[in-house]
Formats: C-alpha cells, structure tokens, sequence
C-alpha cells in the first residue's frame, strides 16, 4: 500500500491562535520563507470546503481575473495574476477563503523527502499534533478522508455532508 500525507483541516482550525494557523515549518531550502503547508490547505479549501457558487462573488469581485474554475469546476487562483487584494476574501458568504492564505506571494509545497517515513518531514514535526502525518489508509468517505492528489488525503467535514444528513 502507497503511502501519503494525511492532513487534518480540524486539527489546525482547533489550534489556531487569534484566527492564525500554525502551518509549521517548511524544509524549502532556496526560499527560507516559504511556508509549503499553506499552498496544501488552499488547495484543500477550495476543493473541499468552497461551496462552488453558481455565480461566484469571488469571480466576480476579483480585479485582476485571478480566479477561474477549472474543469471539475473547483475554484484556482492563478497567482502569477492575483495582487493579493483580498477583495475574495470579503466577498466569500461562507467564508471559505482565508485572508491568511489568499496573498500574493505563494508558497509552494513540492512533498520533499516523501518517500523517506523514517524521518518525519518538518512540517509534521512543527505543525499542530496530528494535523500532518504520514498514513497508509486511503480516501474514505465514512471516515471524512479525502483524496486531495495521488500523495495527499485531507480529513475535512465536506459542507455536503451537512446537506445531506439534515
Ligand atoms: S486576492 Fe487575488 S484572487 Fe482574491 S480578489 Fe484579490 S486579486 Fe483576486
Ligand atoms: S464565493 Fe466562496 S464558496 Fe462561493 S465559489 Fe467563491 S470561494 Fe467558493
């Protein structure tokens, strides 16, 4: 069994300080600042969480075309275009983008040292306790695990699943 990074949305939402999340620290030799957990967590917002308005505010409101959905009809933010306004962020009703992830200047997470479990990566040693770990399970729905890509899972309670157990 292939084994992947399961990151737990909760687990960084409970141990949030002020609103701000401990995305822990990222081993990105040529960019010290670089902060690869956020670039996850976006990606996990908007296909996770987003609620995928039929006609988006955050499109609409964007002032450089920033945001566009893709085939499956998931939120991107390209941010070769994006200023970093926030103009989304206030625009969201469900508040789904956060103001602490949609900047201009973008980490990036390329899941170094992946295939080496002997030595945790530096974001699970920094991160929140269990909001980062390496697993061997795979996406299951009963267990709101999710897969977010072939290495990553993300454990998130869907939006949908509110629906659909009203
Ligand atoms: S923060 Fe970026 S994506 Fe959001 S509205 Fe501003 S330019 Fe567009
Ligand atoms: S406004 Fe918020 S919930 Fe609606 S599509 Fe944009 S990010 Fe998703």
């Amino acid at each position: 069994m292939s084994k992947k990074i399961l990151i737990d949305l909760a687990k960084f939402r409970e141990s949030a300080k002020n609103g701000c999340y401990n995305y822990g620290e990222c081993t990105y030799d040529f960019h010290p600042n670089n902060i690869g957990m956020k670039d996850i967590v976006e990606q996990a917002m908007l296909r996770f969480a987003c609620r995928r308005c039929e006609e988006a505010p955050c499109i609409t409101v964007c002032p450089a075309e920033a945001l566009e959905r893709d085939e499956e009809g998931i939120i991107q933010r390209a941010t070769n275009l994006c200023i970093g306004c926030q103009s989304c962020v206030a625009a969201c009703p469900f508040g789904t983008l956060s103001n602490r992830i949609i900047t201009a200047k973008k980490s990036i997470c390329d899941l170094c040292d992946f295939n080496n479990d002997s030595n945790p990566l530096k974001c699970m040693k920094t991160a929140p306790e269990g909001a980062v770990i390496f697993t061997e399970q795979e996406a299951n729905e009963a267990e709101r695990i999710y897969a977010l890509n072939d290495k990553v899972l993300v454990k998130e309670f869907i939006w949908d699943d509110f629906k659909r157990n009203e």
